[in-house]
């Protein structure tokens, strides 16, 4: 039995319910209201990898990565929870009906060690290579920053190439090792360079922000020409004009979305916040602005849930997860 199919026999035992179907629609919560039903992201049917499917939907619950807050393990199903109030008609994108458009399905969450970072790593790539394997694409809810790393080496194998990079974040998570440890939440972006899975003169790193432990920390993206859009370059002009002269990403792409980009205002709950960040609005307006040809994976991590007694800071991870999708139905 493959991971993934673990992950479908787990949740077939809820996924009775009669409401489910294999079209890949949402449950319509106008026949039953959001709060009732089996929690899947969006309320979309839970599906087998090898089904005939264009998008996976998963969650990744590991916060072994993490240097502060922990609790991004509780991000999948706390995300799952608030997406019920997701809906898939976008009027801004010029009236896209995201879930007509695409086949989208929860897949369950990668299986995980959370006393042991070397097993998880093992079992992310594992479960992303059996999703990209079936070619789909895919929306995955971490679990901390250092999650990302296994995934880019999966799909860096897939492709046979490194990915152009787009990574919202405040921190730039290109910091030595701590502790003694090479793979924490703050290091993922340098060892994604490092192991040439992600092309460094085709990456973005956008929302950057906030005090350095020293100026040497920003020694690894100058020597390695990285483009990075502080909050400072966003705010000081017209966002319109930011946009405008973001390049066209062509070949396959990823985008990593730390939750923590976004102001502390807009998301309480992550592990490591910084005050003077974007708002919801600007995110939004952001990913719509994207020029990515083919985007083949994205990951929204650092949600952290028993930081966010709101649950603003997951309605921020549903809304972005939606405006992704979005960006995906772009590609066909
Ligand atoms: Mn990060
Ligand atoms: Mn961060």
């Amino acid at each position: 039995m493959t991971l993934i199919d673990k992950a479908f026999v787990t949740n077939c035992i809820f996924a009775d319910n009669g409401n489910m179907n294999n079209e890949f629609k949402q449950l319509s919560g106008r026949e039953f209201p959001r709060f009732s039903g089996i929690k899947t992201f969006f309320r979309l049917p839970i599906a087998q990898i090898q089904e005939k499917f264009d998008v996976a939907l998963f969650g990744i619950p590991y916060d072994g990565g993490v240097s502060y807050r922990p609790g991004a393990r509780f991000a999948p199903a706390n995300v799952r929870d608030y997406s019920s109030l997701g809906r898939g008609f976008n009027m801004a994108r010029g009236g896209v009906s995201i879930f007509d458009k695409l086949k989208i399905a929860d897949i369950g969450d990668c299986s995980t060690v959370p006393i042991d970072q070397a097993q998880t790593y093992e079992k992310i790539e594992k479960f992303v290579t059996e999703v990209v394997s079936s070619d789909k694409r895919f929306v995955s809810i971490g679990g901390d920053h250092s999650t990302t790393l296994p995934v880019l080496r999966a799909l860096r194998k897939k492709y046979n190439q490194p990915l152009n990079f787009i990574h919202f974040d405040a921190h730039l998570d290109t910091y030595p090792a701590a502790w003694g440890c090479e793979y924490h939440h703050g290091a993922f972006a340098r060892h994604s360079v490092d192991e040439g899975l992600v092309n460094p003169k085709q990456m973005m790193q956008i929302g950057i922000r906030g005090p350095l432990a020293s100026g040497d920390d920003l020694d690894f993206v100058k020597k390695n020409n990285i483009h990075v859009v502080t909050v400072d370059d966003i705010r000081e002009g017209s966002l319109a004009e930011v946009i405008k002269k973001f390049p066209v990403f062509k070949g396959p792409t990823y985008i990593s979305f730390d939750i923590d980009c976004l102001d502390p205002a807009y998301a309480p709950g992550t592990g490591t916040p910084v005050p003077g960040g974007l708002t919801t609005y600007e995110t939004q307006r952001i990913l719509r602005g994207l020029k990515i040809e083919n985007l083949v994976g994205a990951d929204i991590v650092e949600v952290c849930p028993p930081y966010d007694p709101s649950g603003i800071t997951a309605m921020a991870a549903v809304d972005t997860m939606f405006e992704l999708l979005c960006l995906m139905g772009e590609n066909k």
